[in-house]
């Protein structure tokens, strides 16, 4: 077994990024990053995004809008981030609070500032295997730890556990694109999929997204797949200081024994998600700037 080490991965594009915003000349890229509400995970994961914009020389804009925000105040918000010359890239960090409509503010972001890929346009670019547009961070940050980690994905069979629009869905369509990197057979399984398990053993490449503890457990798992853990769950622990755990949706003591290679949680496709955050940031601003 080896272990997919997405901290080591995320820190090496971390540094390419961080010698091509050195070689731009003018500003910098600039990233808006809105978060609404004091969902710990939200804030912990803006600070996150914060801090590895600025290793890399992009500047953030964190925005906290009052939690009371209304959906029209949201909009008229994102209408002047839209229309500041000096902003390359919006996040609106998920979860919204009720009752605002989370993928109406995704659509509400202007295509070319849509760094988080989270609207139609750019979620319908990676149906039409077209690489203009940005997409979202997690299926490609999971593609680039592949790519990474040798892991070719031409003629495999790979199984998707969860059909979210975050991050199952838009995977599925990525490994399966026409492309030398994707041309993978891609089953998606979800909460009424019949079967799971059986499926589930038929897999080279397993993407487990269900935000489930643990969900995958060794005899879901055929020996020698390669098993990517996205889940991000917290798991109450008295023994800790913060009094609770991340544990992924994967079994991973049991797990990784059987996997040809497998990433932990933490430390697997988490950092990857921030790192392919500032590619887009950087890609936008290069949209935005042409030489
Ligand atoms: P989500 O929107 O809740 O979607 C979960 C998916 O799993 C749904 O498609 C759901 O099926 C399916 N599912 C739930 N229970 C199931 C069951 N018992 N059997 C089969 N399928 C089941 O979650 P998400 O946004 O995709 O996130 C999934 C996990 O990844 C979470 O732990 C989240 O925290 C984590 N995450 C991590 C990152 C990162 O950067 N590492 C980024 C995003 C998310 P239905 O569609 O039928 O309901």
């Amino acid at each position: 077994m080896e272990l997919i080490d997405g901290n080591k991965i995320a820190a090496d594009i971390v540094a390419e990024l961080r010698g091509a915003v050195a070689a731009l000349p003018g500003r910098k890229p600039c990233l808006a990053l809105v978060r609404v509400g004091e969902d710990p995970a939200s804030v912990s994961y803006v600070k996150k995004k914060e801090k590895t914009a600025a290793e890399i020389g992009i500047e953030s804009r964190v925005i906290l809008p009052p939690p009371a925000i209304t959906q029209p105040e949201l909009f008229a918000l994102i209408d002047r981030l839209n229309a500041d010359p000096a902003v390359d890239g919006i996040l609106v960090q998920s979860p919204l609070p009720e009752p605002i409509d989370e993928l109406a503010v995704f659509r509400h972001i202007a295509p070319a500032k849509d760094v988080d890929g989270l609207g139609t346009m750019n979620l319908g670019k990676i149906a039409q295997d077209d690489d203009s547009g940005f997409v979202c961070c997690t299926p490609a940050g999971i593609m680039e730890l592949l790519a990474r980690s040798g892991v070719r994905l031409a003629g495999k069979h790979v199984v998707v556990i969860g059909r979210s629009l975050l991050v199952g869905k838009p995977f599925a369509l990525l490994a399966m694109q026409k492309k030398p990197e994707a041309n993978a057979t891609v089953t998606v399984c979800h909460s009424r999929t019949a079967g799971l398990a059986a499926l589930a053993r038929q897999a080279d490449v397993l993407i487990a997204a269900i935000g489930r503890p643990e969900f995958v457990t060794a005899d879901m798992v055929q020996p020698g797949a390669i098993v990517i853990d996205v889940g991000v769950n917290r798991v109450p622990d008295p023994a800790r200081k913060t009094g609770y755990r991340l544990v992924g949706d994967v079994h991973f003591a049991s797990v990784a024994p059987r996997a040809g290679k497998i990433t932990p949680v933490p430390g697997g496709v988490g950092p990857m998600t921030v790192a392919l955050l500032m590619q887009n940031t950087l890609k936008a601003y290069r949209q935005q700037h042409p030489a």
